[in-house]
């Protein structure tokens, strides 16, 4: 049966796109599609634009057979798992680009392409699926920002909304790509959410989100982590440093190779 049939037949459509890799926190985001829509679609594909030349798209973990059975004990409906010569047939030629407003800073700097990708791929599962809500995990606050502007611009008629993030008892933020930690950067990499609290309470004890971030940056390249790409309080709508909304605090920082994102609420 085809999604659309589902529903013309009145029933609503949750959609969960990922990369795979599935972990708790994809877990949690087809939880909430199965609790607020009646058909759960999950699709899987590694998009190949939205990675630069140097960065992990061979190395990305593919393990399709322990996705499958992650999806068949989560309850999914459906797996949508194209193949990228499906995705972007030779001839493909459409991009995407964003310069401005929530797409301008942050991950926007440190991964140039990396929104116009996930722009092209977000817009194309969102035709091929055209469920009624599609989710995305707030661990990616940026790009769930940038998803919500996105459809906005474009009228596409699916709601997105967002899912909290799922974090390891320690306060890490699970990700696909923790498996590339050992356990010496795991350990300091349960740091990045300490900090973040730590920000936080200090903003909330009147010192300067500048001053608070920069501390936290000390902090950071003081036990164990190599670069930070940014440590910053923004607004939560716009991202933007006058903060008119609530704020968020986000970082991006490395550990060796590996690229660590996370984020919270203050
Ligand atoms: P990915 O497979 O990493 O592209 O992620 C697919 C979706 O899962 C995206 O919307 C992510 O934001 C979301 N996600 C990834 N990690 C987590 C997490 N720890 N908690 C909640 N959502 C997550």
């Amino acid at each position: 049966m085809k999604i659309l049939e589902h529903r013309q037949s009145g029933l609503t459509v949750g959609f969960v796109p990922t990369m795979g890799a599935l972990h708790n926190g994809h877990g949690q985001i087809i939880q909430t599609s199965r609790q607020e829509t009646d058909i759960t679609v999950v699709s899987i594909f590694v998009n190949p634009k939205q990675f630069a030349p140097h960065e992990d798209f061979n190395e990305y973990p593919r393990p399709v057979d322990a996705d499958i059975a992650f999806l068949n004990n989560h309850k999914a409906d459906y797996l949508f798992m194209p193949t990228a010569a499906e995705m972007y047939p030779a001839d493909f030629i459409t991009k995407i680009s964003f310069h401005q407003g929530v797409a301008s800073e942050l991950e926007a700097i440190f991964r140039p392409h990396f929104f116009d990708g996930v722009a092209v791929v977000v817009t194309k599962l969102l035709m091929a699926v055209f469920p009624d809500i599609a989710y995305f995990g707030e661990k990616d606050y940026q790009q769930f920002c940038v998803i919500k502007q996105l459809v906005k611009d474009l009228n596409i008629p699916i709601k997105i909304q967002s899912v909290p993030t799922v974090r390891e008892p320690s306060g890490l933020a699970l990700s696909s790509r923790n498996i590339y930690l050992n356990s010496d950067n795991k350990k300091a990499s349960e740091l990045l959410n300490k900090v973040l609290y730590d920000v936080a309470t200090q903003i909330k004890q009147g010192i300067t989100s500048e001053k608070a971030c920069q501390e936290g940056e000390r902090y950071l390249l003081t036990n164990g982590f190599d670069k930070i790409d940014y440590l910053v309080a923004r607004d939560s709508q716009t991202l933007s440093p006058h903060i008119q909304n609530d704020t968020r605090i986000l970082v991006a920082a490395w550990i060796q190779n590996v690229r660590l994102i996370d984020n919270i609420s203050l």
